[in-house]
């Protein structure tokens, strides 16, 4: 691409994947709908690819430092790596990841695929001790929606020196905020649900992985040209639209969240507040249990109450309502994604709640 490759990630989210420079040249990379191509180029087929999917994997690439591959949603760029273990693998997986690649794994384990061995993320010994004899470590950190950190660095090396490949959920710090494979992660995976599109108007997900590892490559695209879990153009044009603003939307979310949560730690009505000391996700665990924690995310006016996160509207939920849940997760722990309203409307909304909750 025409742009200088040093530049720094607030420019990249704006510079990157655009379309070559020329006169009468259009600046955004449009949704190319169609479903195959006239024959002669090696791309024949639209499962293989689209030149919407090639604009937002640039900049996913850049901003991670490897190379990218979209997918139809998190969970399908999850399964396409899964895919790849072999059969009878030892699988190292962060207690307290997402409540689908837990199922995913739990399921895997049941029906005889591999068989999963826990490990305590924040124990940088417990997961070099766990990932010996191993296939797969699947990171996340921090993790959802415990906010559990992981030493990436020392987490990737054990891996490595045991032969296992390491994954790293990169959903909640963002590129912004982390780059796994500078830290020795193998593929980095997101789900661009959320912070990259970042408007609660779409699914998507990418892979990622280091810029000379072509073999990987090739294996995770062969997988999702076979897999078929493929994103739209429409999506993808929507999710590329929404990476352009990333960099703004996340520093104001980020100083938002760190607002709020000096006034959450200082207020009685809440039992406890995770929150790793940088990005926008917080979780409360209210005072009076799941009933109260559920009247207080009912009661909110402007927050929304509704799963998911990493959208530029506010979002809280009692994530133990949700089905999949692990019981590892506290029966009041409410998970607040913070938005870009301003602080003290979402203050005055948190503490209305509270109050119309009677906590
Ligand atoms: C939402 C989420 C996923 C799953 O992504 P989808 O896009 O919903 O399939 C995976 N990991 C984390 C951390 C998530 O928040």
């Amino acid at each position: 691409m025409p742009h200088p490759t040093s530049l720094r990630p607030a420019s990249t989210v704006v510079a990157a994947g655009r379309p070559p420079r020329g006169p009468g040249a259009g600046v955004v990379v449009p949704p190319h709908f169609t479903s195959t191509y006239e024959v002669g180029a090696p791309v024949v087929y639209a499962r293989q690819g689209n030149p919407t999917w090639t604009a937002f994997e640039e900049i996913i690439g850049e901003l991670e430092g490897g190379r990218a591959l979209a997918f139809a949603s998190g969970m399908a760029a999850a399964d396409a790596v899964l895919s790849l273990v072999p059969h009878g693998a030892v699988v190292v997986a962060a207690s307290g990841v997402y409540n689908g690649v837990d199922a995913v794994l739990r399921e895997g384990e049941a029906s005889g695929r591999w068989s999963v061995r826990w490990a305590d993320i924040t124990d940088p010994d417990a997961v070099g001790f766990a990932v010996d004899g191993a296939d797969l470590l699947w990171l996340e950190s921090p993790t959802n929606p415990l906010l559990d950190v992981a030493d990436l660095g020392a987490a990737c090396a054990a891996a490595r020196a045991a032969g296992a490949v390491s994954v790293v959920d990169n959903t909640f710090a963002t590129p912004l905020l982390q780059q796994p494979l500078s830290l020795g992660a193998d593929i980095v995976m997101h789900s661009a649900t959320k912070y990259l599109s970042g408007h609660s108007d779409l699914l998507m997900g990418v892979l990622v992985v280091g810029a000379a590892d072509e073999d990987r490559y090739a294996a995770l695209h062969r997988r999702r040209t076979l897999g078929g879990g493929i994103p739209g153009p429409m999506e993808v044009f929507l999710a590329t639209r929404g990476i352009r603003t990333l960099a703004v939307r996340f520093e104001r979310a980020c100083a938002t969240a760190g607002e709020l949560v000096a006034r959450l730690r200082a207020d009685a009505r809440v039992e406890k507040v995770r929150y790793p000391g940088f990005g926008a996700m917080v979780s409360i665990e209210i005072r009076g249990g799941a009933a109260a924690a559920d009247a207080v995310c009912r009661a909110a006016h402007l927050i929304s109450h509704s799963t998911s996160l990493g959208g530029v509207e506010s979002q809280w939920e009692r994530r133990r309502a949700i089905p999949l849940e692990p019981a590892t997760t506290p029966d009041n722990l409410v998970r607040l994604s913070v938005g870009i309203e301003d602080v003290e409307d979402l203050w005055a909304d948190i503490d209305q709640a509270l109050a119309a909750a009677g906590v």
